[in-house]
């Protein structure tokens, strides 16, 4: 959408929809409105090499799993925020940068389960992954954007989780409560773990916060978020000294082989709280190997393998493994 067609997009909104809202946001929000339209004019600057850019956007949750109720009467529950959200951003993403394609991981109502979602975007030759979420807390008084990421240590990641902090901040008048990883957090968001190009996970404010939560369903608050981010994208891919991270080199947890294949259904498997991939060698003895985790220090590695040794696979060792080449090697006791 072209800034004037956005302009009378929102007159039209202004004019013969939700009046007081939009009315009082306009007015708040007047100065940096001038601005966010300007910021929206398509990027003159040429993305390196022509080079085709697929970007992955995931609008987390959808069909039977809604994420996060709505609270108030009239307002959405989380799916459909993220979905709105998400698609504004994929559209100024695909209009105003240059030679970039954007992946969905949904466009309706429809649930992904998250084995799925990381299937999808791993095959989806993405180059970055964008998940969207609107966050929650039994305190209501709490407000504010976070964005996770895997880890401190993937600095392509890093840098465009804490660009998208920076513009929730200082352009879209957000409570920005800064960037976490899997160490901060105390877990793993799958998503994040699993896929294997650089990604975030924006939590774009908390339904549990009433000011937020009419922010977070109105189209002005949902275009505030979507065009941060998609500028925070755009800096990233023009600013940022590093665009790739090596995902490909990991660490997993094997803890059984054998010499024919194994129910992954059976009780011991299911009980753990992390799920367990088969890998086939064929041609040797131990020709069915069952590991768990997908970790990119040995330090994290060996601890799994220590809750895993806990949870009864009392054999678990660390295996370091080059993903796609199935090549593995035994790197703990
Ligand atoms: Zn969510």
């Amino acid at each position: 959408m072209c800034s004037l067609h956005f302009l009378n997009f929102l007159l039209i909104n202004f004019c013969t929809g939700a009046y007081f809202m939009l009315l009082r946001l306009l007015t708040r929000y007047f100065l940096a409105f001038a601005v966010l339209l300007f910021a929206l004019k398509p990027s003159s600057a040429q993305v390196a090499n022509n080079k085709i850019i697929k970007v992955f956007i995931d609008a987390g949750h959808g069909g039977r799993d809604p994420g996060n109720e709505a609270r108030q009467r009239g307002m959405k529950d989380e799916k459909h925020l993220n979905l709105e959200i998400s698609l504004k951003l994929g559209k100024y993403i695909s209009e105003r940068i240059k030679n970039t394609k954007v992946i969905y991981s949904r466009t309706t109502d429809k649930k992904i389960s998250l084995d799925d979602l990381v299937n999808i975007a791993n095959n989806s030759g993405a180059d970055y992954f964008i998940s969207i979420h609107c966050n929650s807390n039994p305190n209501r008084a709490i407000y504010g954007t976070r964005t996770h990421i895997h880890s401190h240590k993937f600095k392509a990641s890093r840098n465009l989780a804490f660009i998208i902090e920076k513009e929730f901040s200082t352009r879209a008048g957000r409570k920005s409560r800064g960037v976490m990883d899997a160490r901060d957090r105390g877990y793993n968001l799958q998503a994040l773990q699993y896929t294997k190009m650089p990604g975030v996970l924006v939590e774009c404010g908390f339904m549990t916060n009433p000011t937020e939560e009419k922010f977070l369903n109105s189209t002005l608050g949902q275009d505030y978020i979507a065009s941060a981010i998609f500028r925070a994208f755009r800096t990233f891919l023009h600013e940022s000294n590093v665009h790739v991270e090596d995902r490909d080199n990991i660490y997993k947890v094997q803890i059984l082989a054998s010499t024919a294949p194994v129910n992954l259904k059976e009780r011991r498997f299911q009980k753990l709280d992390s799920r367990v991939e088969e890998y086939k060698f064929p041609g040797q003895t131990y020709g069915y190997r069952y590991m768990v985790g997908r970790e990119y220090d040995l330090e994290t590695a060996k601890k799994l393998m220590r809750k895993l040794r806990n949870e009864g696979f009392k054999d678990a060792f660390v295996v370091s493994l080059k993903d796609g080449e199935y090549k593995t090697s035994r790197v703990s006791r």
